[in-house]
Parts: structure tokens; sequence; C-alpha cells
């Protein structure tokens, strides 16, 4: 017996799934349900592991409650190559193998996405992040994420004097996260400088057309192939002189080797851990203000959430713009007063919101 994980949040449950038949391996953590059905995607990757699916299932345990959503935080992990042929089975099989499971709700994640969920909704009917033709709200093709990332960028300039307008805007991961955050930064006003990709990074101090960008981004598979602009390597984006970042590719790709690049006045984090811990403090303590992921990128999770209980497109951009804006400025409150660390505080809201709803459960802490 193995309770390595457990602590005073969960996890409530590990499940380990396997249909000899179609070769299925997948692992489902649920972390915590105090405050409804566990919500979290599914990664299909050939290296996942169970205590991967468990720091992501907590991250999304302090997501949900971050964003007041009536739900926990859970994930799973199918182990496979997510290119095979046999996808649709081995979801398919994954979806039967969760039907009476019933406090997890499945959504997408890295290796599946809409026509997944589309074939999981067939075979159980429980799911989130359905296309648009099953009632769905298509997170990534709207930019929920993204949306959420320029609110809680235009709350954060309140408290230290930025102004969106005229502001100089780099993006680091110019996928479904990063390209919508700078478009809407771009119609607060922002002007984008800079965008990198896994293949480079394109620049231009006099900014760059961010529709324009898009355009070649999804025709020509990458930012580098923008006419309008320098193509410099991957990193060099860190290097531009800015003032608003928004990193959203990879975890840890500012960390503390590469942190004395950073020349930021805000970085609003779009990806899940993109700059380590220890590199936040140094930012913070150099004057950059950092909004922790969980705070800023939780837009997907909310436009999920009102999906879930049949709610439109306009719902979800409303519901994202009031608590992105409410949690960014209750944590900044914080922050300045108490002069605390931005990540310090969020997590420590977090928590608060999960222990207090697992009071109003029977057998309570
Ligand atoms: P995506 O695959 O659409 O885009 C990622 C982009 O980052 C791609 O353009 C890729 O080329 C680029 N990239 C990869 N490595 C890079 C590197 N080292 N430097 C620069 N660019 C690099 O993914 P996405 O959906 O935009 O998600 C990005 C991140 O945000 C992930 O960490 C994801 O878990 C997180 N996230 C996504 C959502 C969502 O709604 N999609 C919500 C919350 C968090």
């Amino acid at each position: 017996m193995d309770f390595e994980h457990a602590d005073e949040i969960g996890p409530e449950k590990i499940v380990h799934v396997y249909d000899p038949k179609t070769k299925l391996y997948a692992i489902v953590v649920v972390d915590n349900t105090a405050s409804g059905p566990s919500i979290g995607g599914i990664r299909m990757v050939e290296d996942v592991t169970t205590t991967e699916v468990f720091r992501l299932a907590r991250a999304m345990t302090l997501k949900n409650a971050m964003a007041e959503i009536p739900h926990g935080g859970g994930k799973s992990g199918i182990i496979a190559n997510p290119k095979i042929e046999e996808k649709e089975t081995l979801i398919r099989a994954f979806a039967r193998a969760i039907k009476n499971l019933e406090e997890y709700i499945p959504g997408p994640d890295m290796g599946t996405n809409e026509e997944c969920m589309a074939w999981i909704h067939d075979e159980i009917g429980r799911c989130v992040g359905l296309p648009r033709e099953l009632g769905g709200i298509p997170l990534d093709e709207i930019g929920a994420t993204g949306f959420g990332v320029s609110v809680s960028a235009d709350e954060a300039k309140e408290y230290i004097e930025l102004d969106i307008e005229g502001s100089k805007l780099i993006v680091e991961g110019f996928g479904n996260v990063g390209r919508h955050a700078a478009r809407f930064l771009c119609k607060m006003g922002a002007i984008l400088v800079g965008a990198s990709d896994s293949r480079g990074t394109i620049y231009n101090p006099h900014g760059i057309d961010v529709d324009k960008l898009i355009e070649t981004k999804l025709r020509d598979g990458s930012v580098i192939k923008f006419k309008e602009g320098r193509v410099l390597g991957r990193e060099d984006l860190l290097s531009i002189e800015n003032d608003i970042f928004v990193p959203a590719a990879r975890p840890d790709t500012v960390n503390e080797k590469n942190v004395g690049l950073i020349r930021s006045k805000l970085i609003v984090e779009g990806a899940n851990i993109p700059i380590t811990e220890k590199a936040e403090k140094i930012l913070h303590d150099r004057g950059v203000l950092c909004i922790p992921d969980f705070v800023a990128n939780a837009g997907g999770v909310i436009a999920a959430s009102v999906e879930y209980r049949g709610g439109t497109e306009g719902e979800a951009f409303e519901r994202i713009e009031g608590t992105i804006r409410k949690n960014t400025k209750e944590i900044l409150d914080v922050v300045y007063n108490e002069n605390r660390y931005p990540r310090e505080v969020a997590n420590e809201l977090a928590r608060k919101r999960v222990f207090q709803a697992m009071k109003y459960r029977r057998g309570k802490l």
C-alpha cells in the first residue's frame, strides 16, 4: 500500500485502468471533490506517470478553487502516443472505463482535443471541451485562456503604473494561449514587438500586426515565416526590451539561469508553471510583477464549467472577466499591503477556499 502523495487535501482516488482487449493503460487521479465533481484534462503521451497526473490534478484543485467554479480538481493520463491509429479505440475504451467514476469530468489536454471529447460524449455523455456542434464552447478557438490573461494584465497595471496603451508586449509560445493573449492585449493598445514558438522568435521593434502573424502561424506553421520582422533564436525573445511578457509555452522556460535576461515590468503567466519559483522570487525582488499561472490562466476551465451547465460563449466571457479581475485584485492588494510574493498569497487563498469547501462536507476536517 502506497500513499506517498496523501496530504490534507487529497488525492481522494488514484485509479489505474487496464483494458486487455484494446491495450489501454491509463491513470486517473481525483484529487479533491469538496466543491463538486473534479474537472481536469486527459493527457495522452507515452511517458505520463502517476506522479505527473497527481501533480496536474492538484494544480487543477487549486485553479478551480481560485476560479470559484463548483468543481474540484482531477486529471488523467493515457499512456500512448497520441498519433497512433487506434486513438479513437483507446479514447472510447477509456470513456467506458470511467463511466461510473462520476466524480471525474474529463476535458482536453496535451494529446487530446475536441474530437476526442466528442467520442467520450458519445460513450458516456460526461465531459467538457466539446465541439460547437455538440453544444460546446470551443475554448481554443475563442481564446478563453488568452482573454483571461489580458484581463489579468489590465487589472495588474493599476498596481505598477503601467499603461497598456502603447506598452511593448512579448509572447513566448504563439499557440492557443499565446496568440489569443496577444490579440486581446493588442486590442487594448499594446504593441507586439516579439513572439516565439518552438522554432524561433520574430522581432520587430516597430510593432507586429498580430492578425497577420496569427495567419502566418496557422498557415505556415511558425512565427519565423513572418516577413515583416527579424528572425532570432528561440531564447532571444527574453532579451527583447518590453513592458509586458506573456510566457505561454512550456514549464520552467524562465529559470535561475536565464532570469537575468528579463526586462519586463509585468509578467502574466499563460502557461502552467512557466517560471520556476526561485526565478519568480528573483523577479519580484527586482520589481517585476508576476501574476501566477493558476490566477491568470483559468479562462479555459471557467469556460468549461459554463459549458457543462449549458451556458453560452457570452456567459463564459463574462464569467472569465469578472472572476479573473476579482482574483488578480484580491491577491495584489495583499501583495502590496503586506509586501509578500504573489505566488505565496495566491497559494494561500486557493488552499483556504479548498478548506472552506471541505468544511461543508459530512465528517468535516
Ligand atoms: P499550444 O500547443 O497550442 O501552443 C504552444 C506553443 O508554444 C506552440 O506554438 C509551440 O511551438 C510553442 N513552444 C513550445 N516550446 C517552446 C519554447 N521552448 N519556446 C517558445 N515556444 C515554444 O499549447 P497551448 O494550448 O497554447 O498551451 C500552452 C501552455 O498553456 C501549456 O503549458 C498548457 O498546459 C497551458 N494552458 C493551456 C490552456 C488552454 O486553454 N489551452 C489553459 C491553461 C493552461
